[in-house]
């Protein structure tokens, strides 16, 4: 095995970290972390050190780590197949099956699985799709696409502009031009403090409205939103927010993307967050739960309404021109098959309902009073807090102290991975689906340590 010294000075020398400052870990100033191992909901590094995950890696390690149920799988798929390819009909038992799987899980008006290995690149499937939709429908006007500020769908050039984070904009010239960006649903922060949730849903119908009409309805193809807002805060809808924005869609025939990376496969305490608030999407975007991240893979739910233009418009034009090397990779697809067996027979999404309920209820027990705690939000095993500067007028603190970042590295000392969500002082929670309640007690406690030390109340 290699002296941490030396890997240390590989990682510092070779790699390029993600969404990582460049010039901070270049010199040292940012520590490393070389994680070796993982059991339940806990991760292990090479220090020895053994940290409760208290956001499933990046919302993503769904069944906990170290589930043999799944490595076995991979192995097992690796020594009989290890790759074929999915085009012009071909297939493996571990895809076909998996597909199958998603269908009988998915709403009943989803008609088929087309295979991606991120989010992101599931997104850009899906957008792509939608152009040739309307293409094919002889609407080559209607390609426009609302998301909303907060909202994260990708990285990409395309998803990377559907997200509504500056962060994600700044010096890569995004967001681009097809790509609109209206109201996110942030009750905390609603411009008047007296509307209720109700009042605040039909705003943001009604701001929608405004935009489609500003931009002419014949001009946009589609919407896509997360069924909670996820990296933009963890943040669940108003009530009344996906009926009224699902009215307006069909009042101008715009085509709803529910990006259920997150939300997919049980997060909320529901299979989908579609059927948990009634959401009726033409395309469901899915990855993370998936495979619970034992190997990368995604996939396109496509309708039957969208999938009948678009089988019919190849027989017109021919093949359809989009497909990945690794689109249903039989590795990925057989980690696919084990972990939604896993999730059914451990019952996690009964879990997550439960258990998430629990951590919620907790962490408003400890937290709520505190004057900088602004709101305590979540829904299933998804999980903020929101920090102010004063309760009553929801001011935020000074960006300066770092307020946010502060709490989740006292937590991180104390032993529990938390995330400071990228705009705002939000710490963001949503450990492995198969936390138990003695688990949630020890991140409540934790935060609430944590969050006393960085802002004390006497
Ligand atoms: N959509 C949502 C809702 C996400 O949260 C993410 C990733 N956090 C993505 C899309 C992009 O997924 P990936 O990072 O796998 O490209």
């Amino acid at each position: 095995m290699l002296k941490n010294d030396q890997l240390d000075q590989w990682d510092r020398e070779n790699f390029f970290h993600p969404s990582t400052h460049l010039a901070d870990f270049a010199r040292g100033d940012l520590p490393n972390r070389i994680v070796t191992g993982g059991s339940g909901v806990y991760i292990e590094d090479r220090d020895g050190t053994r940290l409760l995950d208290g956001f499933a890696g990046l919302y993503c390690v769904n069944v906990g780590y170290g589930r043999t149920e799944i490595s076995d799988a991979i192995a097992a798929q690796a020594q009989e197949l290890a790759y074929y390819h999915s085009y012009v009909g071909h297939g493996t038992e571990a895809s076909i099956t998996l597909a199958k799987m998603i269908l009988d899980r998915a709403p009943s008006n989803m008609s088929k699985v087309y295979f991606g290995l991120s989010g992101s690149d599931a997104n850009e499937t899906n957008i792509k799709l939608i152009w040739y939709y309307n293409n094919i429908l002889g609407r080559p006007e209607k390609k426009k696409i609302i998301s909303r500020w907060r909202g994260y769908h990708g990285s990409g050039l395309m998803t990377g502009s559907l997200t509504g984070l500056e962060l994600f904009h700044k010096k890569f010239d995004l967001p681009l031009a097809q790509v609109i960006h209206t109201e996110a649903p942030y009750y905390y922060r609603r411009p008047d403090a007296t509307m209720s949730e109700e009042e605040f849903s039909a705003h943001c119908a009604t701001e929608l409205d405004k935009m489609i009409q500003a931009e002419g309805p014949d001009t946009i193809a589609a919407f896509i939103g997360e069924p909670v807002l996820g990296t933009g805060g963890i943040v669940p809808p108003p009530a009344g927010y996906w009926a009224a924005i699902q009215d307006v869609l069909k009042k101008y025939d715009i085509l709803l993307i529910a990006d259920e990376v997150v939300t997919g496969f049980g997060r909320l305490g529901s299979t989908f967050g579609s059927q948990h608030y009634g959401i009726e999407p033409d395309i469901i975007t899915i990855a993370k739960g998936l495979t619970s991240a034992y190997a990368p893979l995604s996939g396109s739910i496509v309708s039957d309404r969208v999938w009948k233009v678009l089988e019919d418009g190849t027989d017109a034009f021919g093949p359809i021109g989009h497909g990945w090397t690794y689109s249903a990779h039989p590795i990925c697809a057989a980690a696919g098959v084990a972990n939604l067996k896993l999730i059914d027979d451990m019952g996690l999404v009964e879990n997550a309902a439960t258990v998430g309920a629990y951590l919620n209820a907790q962490m408003k027990k400890a937290l709520a009073e505190h004057p900088n705690v602004g709101e305590i939000r979540g829904e299933g095993m998804l999980c903020a807090v929101e920090l102010t500067a004063d309760r009553k007028s929801r001011a935020p603190l000074d960006a300066g102290l770092k307020a946010g970042p502060s709490v989740v590295s006292g937590m991180l000392k104390r032993g529990v991975i938390a995330r400071a969500m990228p705009q705002g002082d939000i710490i963001g929670l949503a450990p492995p689906m198969c936390l138990t309640r003695a688990e949630a007690d020890v991140i409540v406690n934790t935060t609430a340590d944590a969050l006393n030390d960085v802002l004390p109340t006497t």
